[in-house]
């Protein structure tokens, strides 16, 4: 089968020998349909993750071909990144997410989804609603990692907040949060993208504005910096960036201003898919593109840009 691999130290390309992978006995068969370019692929072939060598990709929708639930044979599905071992003090405690031997798709000790096909712990994948196109569900995971800021921190609608960055990541972090009835304030650079933001937030922060919350989407240590002074005193500081690149922070401020800083990664999938499937969370379409183009794909200024097999 074709896919993208990664042979670390910043070199991937398209494979077509590639072995069809055959699903362990807890696993299943997935035929990718669609799969999405994240920024942290992009962080992949730059450097992010030195121990990876594998097929790329962890957004997309499939359909299920081999199952260790029969049941789900036929099924559409999305899925989950992370696979734990079952047994370190994470995975015994609800942290799957954590364990420190987790294989992830497309990340560590796992191939991903920039391939015809993939398999996938069956118990990680979550069926996809009839209604909901291919081209909304493979927004299902970005979608689910903004709505675990609101399984990790209180928001309250009665303040405003903030969100730094103004790409992908943002746009959706920006729409869920305004869901909770939130003055959501948007802080980016550019103009074309801000006006996506315009009909749930305020893309202009006031001079001298601070906020009890602010998210720093914005994948750079810039918009860290901009993010840590748009935090009021004792107020909480959302963490969604990975960026490999490494930033040299003066942490005394944080101390001194008494700041509460929270890391956040993947969320909840079910949440998303509902939010998607109401479309209560509309997302400019993804452009798609052959495997071949992959850098074009990587390279794109689109909203989203992907894969269709
Ligand atoms: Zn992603
Ligand atoms: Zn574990």
């Amino acid at each position: 089968m074709r896919g993208l691999y990664y042979f670390g130290e910043g070199r991937a390309e398209v494979r077509s020998d590639l072995p069809v992978p055959v699903p362990a006995a807890d696993e299943s068969l997935i035929k990718i349909k669609f799969a999405a370019v994240c920024s942290t692929d992009r962080e992949v072939l730059a450097g992010y993750k030195p121990d990876f060598v594998g097929v790329m990709g962890h957004e997309f929708v499939g359909v299920v071909e081999k199952s260790s639930d029969p049941t789900l044979v036929g099924a559409r599905v999305v899925g989950e990144l992370n696979a734990g071992c079952g047994k370190c003090i994470y995975c015994r405690t609800g942290r799957e997410g954590h364990c420190v031997d987790r294989r992830v798709i497309g990340l560590a000790n796992k191939d991903g989804c920039f391939a015809e096909h993939m398999t996938l712990r069956t118990d990680l994948l979550h069926r996809v609603p009839d209604s909901l196109p291919d081209e909304v569900a493979v927004f299902c995971e970005p979608l689910a990692a903004a709505l675990e800021i609101t399984d990790k921190v209180h928001v309250r609608p009665s303040q405003p907040l903030c969100v730094v960055g103004d790409g992908r990541l943002a746009l959706m972090i920006a729409q869920v949060l305004s869901l909770t009835g939130a003055e959501v304030v948007v802080c980016g650079h550019h103009a074309d993208k801000l006006e996506r933001f315009k009909p749930f937030a305020r893309v202009e922060v006031g001079e001298d504005e601070t906020f009890e919350l602010v998210v720093d989407a914005s994948g750079s240590p810039s918009g860290f910096d901009t993010a840590r002074r748009l935090v009021r005193h004792r107020g909480t500081l959302v963490l969604k960036s990975t960026f490999a690149e490494k930033s040299p922070m003066n942490l005394a401020d944080l101390v001194v201003n008494e700041v509460t800083v929270v890391g956040s990664r993947c969320g909840p999938f079910e949440p998303a898919l509902r939010l998607l499937e109401r479309g209560l969370v509309t997302l400019p379409p993804i452009e798609l593109y052959d495997l071949d183009d992959w850098r074009d794909a990587f390279g794109s200024r689109a909203f989203k840009s992907g894969f269709k097999f």
